[in-house]
């Protein structure tokens, strides 16, 4: 059975604990490797060899941190289809989806090789009489990075391709899931020239999450993953004095008005809905119809799903592979299963699938969904779209703004005014104006509203260098005898 182990300065570290996760093949539900789980002491070491690393790490010159990074950016580019096939084994996605990750990871590696413009602070000369004034931002410290299972190459890069730029070492508990690209990207890191310490993988499960959160040497966390865990990660990371953004679930609504396109607003619904089995935190996951449009709408939509071709990465024409795990797939096929008796309508049950060996399922449709239905409260995460429908656009409005995630939206629309005036109004942090799933490009930050993400900083782009920094201002004067007085009062500016 292959062993997936820890990566410690450079290189693969084998595990002391004892424990170990199964990681499966999710297209056959076979065991295909384990995976090392931390114990604490394991934590603490980890931890204890990145802070020796910073000490030397933050003292780079910029150049030098941008030259690794621009080979980073190389190496990831040769190498996009075998860390897509890795992803594509354990996560199940198909390799064309992954390439996709891959790419959208890439942006941020990008974005950090232009650390050295990043870092610049402000300078105000003659702030006072032969006082300057000037700001600068510097690194954290050791910083840790907890990602989810549904973009295991991607979610990392957001996190630590700023972090290690600023000068911090970083440390990511990947998903036990998956914990395959993580390594895979740990090796290009080594292979760019990245020095001992700065860079750390540490596999585990709730035990090492938890003593990251409370050792005193940890200085952030950055956390992606269901809003729970979220939440948890954020009260007690902060409880015990760390800086903390974190990421949780969501349930992304695409508003469909009378104007709008219909193909058009079909195909983005079935691409956001279907694309990786439903499993992203930016899926469509509500088509809010207005009522005129409604009945075409789903007509458009039921049309589209036969044509999905279902199946494992390893069939080159399957574009929709199988879940994450057993219970997952199970607990999606429970929402399809038990909506007809919440008075929904299930127009198309994709849950016969859930008999095959691997976890799959067929992409379901439910319409006449409405909040107090289960299928509507909860985040789903899998290939189920739900339609439910509205009289007006304020309607479909208030729907978005009272749910309590606010991750993602989109309106389609030909009307400008409308999506302008739907912009301004809508809680929800990332906005698509036809445009179903509003990644923001990795100059901008990426981040959610309400049970979307605790913390105040975003992820990734200016507010991941503003998370990953500490500001500090000093005011200098150089000795010129003529201005030299004692005087006990305040400073001010004179
Ligand atoms: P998860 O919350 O189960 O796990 C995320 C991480 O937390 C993993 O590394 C896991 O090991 C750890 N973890 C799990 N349970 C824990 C516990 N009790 N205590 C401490 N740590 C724990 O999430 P997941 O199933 O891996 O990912 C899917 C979820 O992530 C979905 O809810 C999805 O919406 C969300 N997500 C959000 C975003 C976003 O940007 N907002 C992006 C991707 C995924």
């Amino acid at each position: 059975m292959q062993r997936i182990s820890h990566w410690v300065n450079n290189k693969v570290a084998a595990g002391t604990s004892g424990n170990v996760g199964k990681v499966y093949n999710p297209a056959t539900g076979e065991v295909q490797a384990e995976v090392d789980l931390a114990s604490v002491a394991e934590v603490d070491a980890v931890v204890a060899n990145a802070k020796e690393a910073f000490v030397t790490w933050r003292a780079s010159n910029l150049s030098r941190r941008a030259e690794i990074m621009f080979r980073m950016r190389e190496l990831i580019d040769a190498n996009r289809k075998e860390l897509a096939n890795v992803v594509s084994l354990e996560h199940g996605k198909v390799p064309s989806d992954a390439m996709g990750e891959i790419a959208r990871g890439l942006e941020n590696i990008e974005f950090a090789c232009g650390i050295p413009a990043m870092l610049k602070g402000g300078y105000s000369e003659q702030a006072s009489g032969g006082v300057d004034v000037y700001s600068i931002r510097q690194p954290l410290g050791v910083v840790a990075g907890i990602t989810p299972f549904n973009f295991p190459a991607m979610v990392p890069m957001w996190m630590f391709a700023n972090a290690i730029m600023c000068g911090n070492t970083f440390i990511l508990k990947p998903s036990e899931k998956d914990p395959s690209a993580a390594m895979f990207v740990a090796d290009l890191l080594r292979q760019a020239g990245l020095p001992d310490g700065v860079f750390s993988v540490l596999h585990g499960d709730k035990v090492s999450v938890d003593r990251l959160l409370e050792h005193k040497d940890v200085q952030s966390i950055s956390f992606v993953g269901s809003t729970p865990i979220a939440k948890y990660v954020y009260e007690t990371g902060t409880k015990n004095g760390k800086r903390v953004q974190a990421l949780g679930g969501a349930k992304n609504h695409m508003l469909v008005l009378p104007d709008a396109d219909l193909d058009m607003a079909a195909d983005a619904a079935i691409s956001a809905a279907y694309g990786s089995a439903g499993e992203r935190c930016m899926a469509i996951s509500v088509v809010l119809a207005v009522d005129s449009i409604a009945d075409a709408l789903v007509d458009k939509l039921s049309s589209r799903i036969p044509n999905i071709k279902v199946g494992p990465g390893t069939d080159p024409v399957a574009e929709m592979g199988p879940l994450i795990s057993r219970e997952h797939r199970d607990k999606v096929a429970s929402f399809v299963t038990n909506a007809n008796a919440e008075g929904a309508k299930v127009v198309i049950d994709g849950t016969d699938k859930a008999k095959d060996a691997g976890f799959f399922l067929n992409p379901s449709l439910i319409d006449n969904v409405k909040p107090g239905m289960k299928c509507y409260d909860e985040e789903i995460f899998g290939p189920v779209l739900t339609v439910m429908r509205v009289k007006s656009y304020q309607e479909g409005l208030d729907t978005i703004n009272a749910n309590q995630f606010g991750n993602g939206t989109a309106i389609f629309t030909r009307d400008g005014g409308v999506a302008r005036q739907f912009q301004f109004d809508v809680q929800v942090g990332m906005v698509g104006i036809n445009v179903p799933i509003p990644v923001p490009v990795s100059y901008y930050s990426f981040g959610g509203w309400k049970a979307s993400l605790f913390g105040d900083q975003h992820m990734y782009g200016p507010e991941g260098i503003n998370f990953f920094t500490r500001g500090k201002v000093v005011t200098s004067r150089w000795p010129d005898p003529r201005t030299s007085s004692v005087n006990l009062g305040f400073p001010q500016n004179r």
